[in-house]
């Protein structure tokens, strides 16, 4: 009898954790496993603001794939999808092509500019390594040039804009406030020359997030020198600067990086498909799969379910993600045997932490608030117990985050 082929599409958490736990579960004459990933190496997104802000290398965040997939059970192919062919059972890929009877989604978020005029041509965005390495070395660059400036175009070289006060937003201006001062040190200059300016559109930093928790958090970063404008809407993005608007009055900050955090998507692949999405996420059936396609599941950020206790979607986060992936190996596995029940997916949020800075946080654990370096040491255990969930205690030493204050 011919093995069930189960191709897995991206090796980001939902991605990833699929394939390793596929790999404990099924034994190599139960199914052809093929795990696709455009780069060689997984990446935890989680920490692409410390890369991106430069207080963490990039080698730290990635790791590679060959590491924790067991090559007798999984082929991995580095290869980049171009597109999705449900009704033919299909993938493309930019060198070949693969046929499958289970398919699953894991290819992530891309960055959502609303339309906004210039913010795809002339802002970066958090959102990969690449793309991580790349604000890292702009920034560098920016500041080794100032005083190669004439002094009337050298003030935006120091102001560095960041759209949106999201989790990933404040996130990144909390690395930010911390890796400043070295660079003034490094490259000679005024720290009070140095502008970090945060941009949100609603009315208050962290929009729907414990009011006491996000004073904790403004104060903290306006104390390191972050300056916030609140209620103030990105409204376009030029070689320049940006333009933003708070009620009917307009301005230009000019600066020399813009990094729009304001908001993801679903990868776009998922709707080329054909797939009823709304911005490219998918609204799952429970076992995680496209309505009218029940060989194709998603994991991660492309797909979209609705919490029955508010009617809104969860939040796209790394922590559902890891979670689906665990749930879809268990129905692909019922499924390849035949045997078994089908489980459906819910959620267990178990909190959110979101950093500012590595010695800094704010959280929501298990229901209890948490600030300062206690909040701090949480998300490290957080990220550290991922490590061990994908590659046991030898990743968490390799990669993990030791320093746990
Ligand atoms: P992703 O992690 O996005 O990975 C997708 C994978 O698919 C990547 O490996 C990519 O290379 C690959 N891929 C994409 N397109 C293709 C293609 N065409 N061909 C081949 N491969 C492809 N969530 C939390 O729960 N906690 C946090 O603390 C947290 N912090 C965050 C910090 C930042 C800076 C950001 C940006 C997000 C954060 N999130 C956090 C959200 C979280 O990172 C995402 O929800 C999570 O990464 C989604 O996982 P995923 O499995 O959908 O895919
Ligand atoms: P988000 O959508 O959560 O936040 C974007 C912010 O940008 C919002 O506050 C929005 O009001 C603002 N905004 C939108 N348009 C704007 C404009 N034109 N001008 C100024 N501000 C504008 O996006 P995110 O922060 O990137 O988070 C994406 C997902 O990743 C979320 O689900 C989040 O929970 C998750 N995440 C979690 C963590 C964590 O748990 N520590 C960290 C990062 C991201």
């Amino acid at each position: 009898m011919n093995k069930p082929k189960i191709v897995i599409l991206g090796a980001g958490y939902g991605g990833i954790i699929t394939a390793t736990r596929l790999q404990k579960t099924l034994s190599a004459n139960e199914a052809e496993i093929t795990l696709v990933n455009k780069n060689s190496y997984h990446y935890q997104t989680t920490w692409l603001h410390e890369n991106a802000a430069g207080t963490l290398h990039h080698d730290r965040t990635r790791l590679d794939i060959k590491d924790v997939i067991n090559p007798s059970k999984i082929n991995f192919i580095q290869d980049t999808v171009t597109e999705i062919k449900p009704e033919d059972k299909k993938v493309v890929l930019t060198h070949g092509e693969l046929n499958y009877d289970y398919l699953v989604i894991g290819l992530g978020f891309e960055s959502e500019t609303f339309g906004i005029k210039g913010l795809k041509e002339h802002a970066f965005s958090i959102a990969s390594i690449n793309a991580a390495r790349q604000i890292r070395e702009h920034i560098d660059y920016s500041f080794s040039k100032y005083h190669n400036t004439p002094a009337e175009k050298r003030d935006e070289l120091l102001t560095i804009i960041v759209g949106g006060a999201g989790f990933t937003g404040i996130e990144f201006v909390g690395e930010l406030a911390n890796r400043v001062p070295e660079l003034c040190k490094e490259y000679d200059i005024d720290r009070d020359l140095v502008r970090i300016v945060c941009v949100e559109a609603a009315p208050m930093v962290l929009p729907g997030f414990d009011p006491e928790l996000v004073d904790y958090a403004v104060s903290q970063l306006e104390k390191k020198g972050v300056e916030f404008k609140i209620g103030t809407a990105i409204k376009e993005c030029t070689e320049e600067g940006i333009i933003v608007a708070k009620g009917e009055e307009t301005e230009e900050i000019k600066s020399a990086t813009v990094v729009w955090a304001a908001g993801v998507r679903g990868n776009a692949l998922v709707e080329q498909a054909g797939f009823e999405a709304m911005r490219g996420r998918v609204k799952v059936t429970k076992d995680m799969r496209v309505p009218g396609y029940d060989d194709v599941f998603i994991v991660g950020d492309s797909a979209l379910l609705i919490d029955e206790v508010n009617n809104r979607p969860y939040p796209p986060t790394a922590q559902i993600a890891i979670q689906q992936g665990f749930n879809v190996a268990h129905n692909l596995a019922v499924l390849v045997r035949g045997k078994g029940e089908l489980e459906e997916f819910t959620p267990d949020i178990k909190g959110t932490v979101c950093s500012l800075g590595h010695d800094d946080a704010i959280g929501v654990v298990f229901g209890k608030k948490l600030t300062g370096w206690k909040a701090s040491f949480m998300k490290k255990v957080i990220d550290n117990r991922y490590l061990f969930v994908l590659g046991g205690p030898m990743l968490v030493l390799k990669k993990g985050k030791l320093n746990l204050l």
